[in-house]
């Protein structure tokens, strides 16, 4: 009996302790987040005024009001890509300071669009892997990392698949925000190539901004070469003007 209460009195420390740890984390965290906000104030990644979160709660309504999903219509012969924005306005600076102004933070409120979007649109397809366009990277260039690479790995956290590296880049090319229809599709010809073999394996391209759609469309058919099935997805898309 006197063991029976030993052991219970033990079990009520132990849980005491366990409540008391986690208590404390829970403040110092809430001190930690405080702090932060007084002397490093994160700000909205699209309205720039200060904010608890990298978006305030105005711009991310905003947002979900322009939010839609779907299928970019025709843009290259059997190339499956949803969208879920155009890519104007907030969208465009946001993407441009995730690119260009190391703001690499912004890959998550993008992947939050992205993931949401692929649930919707390709609710009824089964996905693999998740992967991303790769690139060469030069440290005279504007760009210092790749981007494309970072929203793929956030959106595949996000909606819980795997993350892999399916492709390869094999030469440098020209940047294709400068050419033409036709440039864009003879530049990125023979460029990538499939890392390995993929046979029935449901790939999801994701990148930021799909316009001619040249270049996942070469991604597409380099994976299809080593037998996997391809979509795609972007947060963006825009047109040639
Ligand atoms: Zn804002």
């Amino acid at each position: 009996m006197l063991n029976i209460c030993a052991i219970c009195i033990i079990i009520a420390i132990w849980y005491l302790l366990i409540l008391l740890y986690n208590t404390t984390m829970t403040i110092l965290n809430l001190i930690k987040k405080y702090l932060n906000f007084i002397f490093f104030p994160t700000k909205c990644a699209v309205c720039n005024k200060k904010n608890q979160n990298y978006i305030c709660d105005d711009c991310k309504n905003r947002l979900n009001n322009i939010f839609d999903p779907k299928i970019v219509d025709n843009i290259q012969p059997g190339l499956v890509c949803m969208a879920c924005f155009e890519y104007k306005n907030e969208i465009r600076d946001m993407i441009h300071s995730f690119k260009f102004k190391n703001q690499k933070y912004i890959s998550s409120i993008l992947s939050d669009f992205l993931s949401f979007g692929i649930k919707k649109v390709f609710k009824n397809k089964k996905i693999d892997l998740i992967t991303f366009v790769p690139m060469f990277l030069n440290i005279q260039d504007d760009l210092k990392y790749n981007h494309a690479k970072i929203l793929a790995e956030s959106t595949a956290k996000k909606l819980n698949l795997p993350f892999k590296n399916c492709l390869g880049k094999i030469c440098n090319n020209k940047k294709q925000h400068n050419l033409s229809f036709y440039e864009r599709q003879k530049n990125v010809k023979g460029v990538y190539t499939a890392a390995g073999k993929f046979k029935n394996k449901n790939i999801l391209i994701c990148d930021d901004i799909i316009t001619t759609g040249a270049t996942l469309f070469e991604c597409k058919n380099e994976l299809e070469k080593a037998g996997a099935n391809v979509l795609c997805a972007t947060v963006a898309f825009t047109s040639l003007h």
